[in-house]
């Protein structure tokens, strides 16, 4: 593919570009495999064309004239000659004109990038129209009303699309016609009202933009051709490309077509649909049309659409040829079609054919469906389905027991599976607050519907509900993408943004109330609702599906857990072993705390013994569950890391709780208490907590802790060891900077096991490790292996410190970086191979030069993320770490890059 750097721009070059390619009359300039450079739309419609389909005719702008459109501000005159050329084509092909007083030809000007990218960028409609063409519109279609529809419908997209006018100008003029003429459905509005309705926007537009509507079709079309090319460059295109890994450079290219018309009567039509059940993946044609509609009006949600099987009713030989053109269409992609099409007196078109968007459950299903057809093989199937998408085989369904008929606040269409529950955010901007200010916060998004606009609150949020849309409205493909719970056209929902307010039946929910949605029945349910684990028979297609995946993987998967619960959770979904307990979890538990700080308030070492020697029992009884979980697999325990006044209560609570005491009850021994404490926490006070008494720093400042916790695991090994469980404890220091400090910790804990071992008169096999998450440890990873015998890499730590970003206030710089383009992803959450991934090579050679079989794990969040299983496969780690829910993405990311390498495929996750 050219990309914008390799390309030297000098006009000789671009003389050789072919930058225009043409579809029509049964053949295409393009096929199906340029998508680079014609986008996934333009390559559909080429290969479309090619097939003999009936596809209205046009021309691709190719991608290479966004980017010259991007680096210059405008395209080259060979763009534009180019251009011209295509157009006069068509028009004689058509035997019209493009603004023709007699039968005008009118175009679609839409984007079309290379990943799909739904509605993000920008479209215009009937471009061609003008005073004069309408007239000719009247006349080839006999339907005045049709005819200034089609205008005024130009007029406003072209002002608020191409020209910058905000929609709401237009909408004003349309609500007031409305009003005026006493209409409730746009439809209502007779042709005399539209023309009425055009002059005003006209008058709109001069005021705006101090010019005349361009009458000339040439020049709309030049106008809309950039204005598309500018909107890859928007807010929310960007930031589209941001969540999908999409790179900011490739470019949109445009399709110009010839427009057929949906909305010119009732044998006429429009609709999109899907070769097989998205949500589910069950092979059904699927999919939903309007009659007498254009299709901004299917897609945007505005209008309810009616489902596929009743255009079988309507048009029968229609809907027989749509069904035959899409299954061809499906057998020839080998994969699952989301299509668009128009009927124009009673004649189909097809507009759009694409891989479609799934489920994780649909992905798997679809991908072993046509395994079973012989579509495609099973080595092929495995990279069908995202390993993101997984979490729908393990995100909770309600608890149908517990689901009270009396809470069933009404049903919408179920648009993406899995139950959320959470408090309601009327807007995407407060969605996105709630969630600065409290990163656990459970949202539900609540719309009337949703637009692009809102992709970064819907990207917070827990489940999206909206009163309006169908199945393939925004709001459901969008969240289907994401995995997350969905519910579309709950039309009995009515939502006053304006008040914070939903109603439902009577009753009113204000922003903060608590609701539950059924993202697969489609029911909205008042209040927290229950919740319970996946259904086993999705699960068991799952495990047949990864059985075809596992043989490819070469890398461990391993679970960050630090509760049986947990690591039981985790071993269900395929965990082999724990890479991370972190124990300090263990000590937040209510009957721990008083203990913790005791110790922690001690100011000896005997009184620290003491409170220590409280917390042995109960770590040991927390260490013997993760044992018996984990059943002979590895566990990985880090002795202390956090900063200790973590467990302490915070400075600013004491001083109030302080002055309080001292103002009411001057001699209580409560005071006296607090105080002390006070003291303490202003002892332990740190500038730069993350940077300061944490981690093996602890346990070489109190080595009474790494010993208290070397016996408790020790002793739990040992006690499980003998009821005949097999065990293997690897005891990992934190936040190592060199050898010494690994070599004192390695000694207290090898000192500890000897002791336990001659106590009990049992031993255990062992190891002891560090983690890896400071540069300086990289750097002297052959030192550290000296006496570490593993090594895991803590990316949070290691990321932190690499940037200089503090992990926990990272949030305001990361936007506008993101924003600014200066980083292409949040480094916190998949890693930044240029940099961190660099030290972490580093790491990774100097360690294995001292111990070339060394244990190499991961357990920062990457450890889950696609992107980075797919480098630390590449680069041989023993395993990858992550929590619970992302063990089977982790291991489906494994085994896709095992077999990318083995199968020689290219490509992969490269970032
Ligand atoms: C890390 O730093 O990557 C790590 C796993 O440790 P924690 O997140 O507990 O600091
Ligand atoms: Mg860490």
């Amino acid at each position: 593919m050219s990309t914008a750097t390799e390309i030297n721009h000098t006009t000789a070059n671009a003389a050789a570009n072919k930058y225009v390619y043409f579809f029509g009359d049964g053949h295409a300039e393009g096929h199906g495999k340029m998508k680079d450079e014609l986008g996934g739309k333009g390559a559909g419609l080429a290969e479309m064309t090619n097939a003999g389909l009936p596809v209205p005719p046009g021309f691709t702008i190719q991608t290479e004239a966004c980017r010259e459109y991007m680096r210059n501000g405008d395209v080259s005159k060979e763009v534009n000659r180019q251009m011209d050329e295509a157009l006069k084509h068509l028009e004689q092909l058509q035997a019209q004109t493009l603004g023709g007083a007699d039968n005008p030809l009118l175009v679609s000007v839409r984007s079309g990038a290379k990943f799909s990218m739904p509605g993000m960028m920008d479209t215009i409609l009937n471009l061609g129209l003008n005073d004069k063409s309408v007239e000719g519109l009247v006349k080839r279609s006999n339907n005045l009303r049709f005819a200034y529809d089609s205008y005024r419908r130009l007029i406003q997209m072209f002002g608020s699309v191409v020209l910058d006018i905000d929609k709401k100008a237009f909408e004003e003029v349309f609500d007031n016609k409305k009003k005026q003429k006493k209409a409730k459905l746009d439809t209502e509005l007779d042709a005399k009202a539209l023309q009425e309705v055009i002059a005003e926007y006209k008058k709109v537009v001069k005021q705006h933009t101090k010019r005349d509507f361009p009458q000339d079709p040439h020049e709309q079309l030049v106008m809309a051709r950039d204005a598309v090319f500018r909107s890859w460059q928007n807010d929310r295109a960007k930031h589209y490309r941001r969540i999908n890994n999409i790179d900011d450079m490739l470019g949109t290219a445009v399709n110009v077509q010839a427009m057929v018309f949906g909305n010119l009567g009732e044998t006429s039509g429009t609709g999109v649909g899907f070769t097989r059940n998205p949500a589910t993946g069950v092979k059904e044609f699927y999919g939903e049309f309007l009659m007498n509609a254009q299709g901004e009006d299917v897609v945007s949600g505005v209008r309810t659409p009616v489902h596929i099987s009743e255009l079988e009713k309507i048009m029968p030989e229609v809907y027989q040829q749509l069904h035959e053109i899409t299954t061809r269409l499906e057998k020839h992609y080998r994969d699952m079609q989301d299509f668009e099409f128009t009927i124009q007196d009673g004649r189909l078109y097809m507009l759009q054919t694409r891989n479609g968007k799934r489920t994780g459950i649909a992905a798997v299903r679809v991908a072993m469906q046509m395994v079973d057809e012989k579509l495609i093989s099973k080595e092929e199937a495995i990279f069908r389905v995202e390993p993101d998408q997984l979490v729908y085989f393990v995100v909770p369904r309600l608890d149908e027991k517990a689901v009270k008929e009396d809470d069933v606040l009404t049903k919408g269409l179920p648009a993406s599976p899995g139950a959320a529950v959470g408090q309601i955010v009327f807007t995407a901007e407060e969605a996105v607050e709630r969630h600065n200010k409290e990163k656990d916060a459970k949202l539900i998004l609540v719309r009337g519907e949703t637009t692009p606009e809102d992709i970064a609150g819907m990207n917070v949020a827990s489940g999206i509900l909206t009163a309006r849309g169908g199945m393939t409205s925004h709001a459901a493909v969008v969240t289907r993408g994401m995995g997350k719970c969905c519910v579309v056209g709950a039309g009995e929902v009515e939502v006053h943004e304006d008040t914070r307010q939903m109603r439902v039946g009577g009753e009113v929910f204000k922003d903060g109330d608590w609701i539950s949605l059924d993202g697969s029945t489609g029911r909205v349910i008042r209040g927290k609702a229950k919740t319970v684990p996946p259904d086993p028979k999705d699960v068991k297609m799952l495990d047949e599906f990864m059985s075809w995946a596992e043989p490819f993987r070469r890398m461990g998967v391993r679970a960050n857990a630090d509760i049986p619960r947990d690591a039981l959770q985790a071993r269900a979904f395929g965990a082999e072993g724990i890479g991370l307990c972190r124990t300090e979890h263990m000590f937040f538990a209510e009957d721990r705390l008083p203990h913790m700080r005791a110790m922690i308030m001690a100011t000896t070492e005997k009184d620290r013994r003491t409170a220590l020697r409280k917390l042995l029992p109960m770590q040991r009884n927390d260490f013997i569950g993760l044992f018996r979980a984990m059943d002979g697999y590895g566990v990985t325990i880090r002795t202390l890391d956090p900063p200790l006044h973590e467990f302490l209560p915070k400075r600013e609570e004491l001083l109030v709780e302080i002055t309080k005491l001292e103002l009411t009850k001057p001699k209580s021994p409560k005071l006296k208490e607090l105080k002390t404490v006070l003291n303490r926490v202003e002892q332990l006070h740190e500038q730069n907590p993350m940077l300061g008494l944490r981690g093996c720093r602890l346990g070489i400042a109190y080595p009474e802790i790494t010993e208290m916790q070397a016996r408790a695991i020790f002793e739990a090994a040992v006690k499980v060891a003998k009821e005949g469980v097999k065990v293997k404890p690897e005891i990992m220091i934190p936040l190592t900077t060199g050898l010494k400090e690994m070599a004192n910790q390695g000694a207290l804990v090898r000192k500890v096991a000897d002791e336990v071992f001659a106590e009990k008169e049992y031993k255990v096999d062992y190891l002891v490790g560090t983690m890896i998450e400071l540069p300086r440890a990289c750097l002297v990873a052959d030192e550290i292996a000296k006496d570490a015998e593993f090594f895991s890499f803590g990316t949070n730590d290691l990321t932190q410190t690499t940037f200089g970003f503090s992990r926990d206030d990272v949030g305001k710089i990361l936007t506008s970086y993101l924003a600014e383009g200066i980083l292409k992803q949040d480094p916190f959450a998949v890693l930044d191979r240029e940099g961190v991934g660099q030290l972490v090579k580093i790491g990774l050679e100097k360690g294995r030069e001292t111990r070339p079989d060394i244990k190499i794990g991961i357990c920062g969040e990457h450890g889950g993320e696609p992107s980075s299983v797919e480098f630390c496969a590449q680069n041989a780690f023993t395993y990858v770490s992550c929590s619970p829910f992302r063990v089977l993405t982790a291991r489906l990311a494994a085994a896709q890059a095992g077999a990318t390498a083995e199968l020689k495929i290219e490509g992969g996750r490269t970032k």
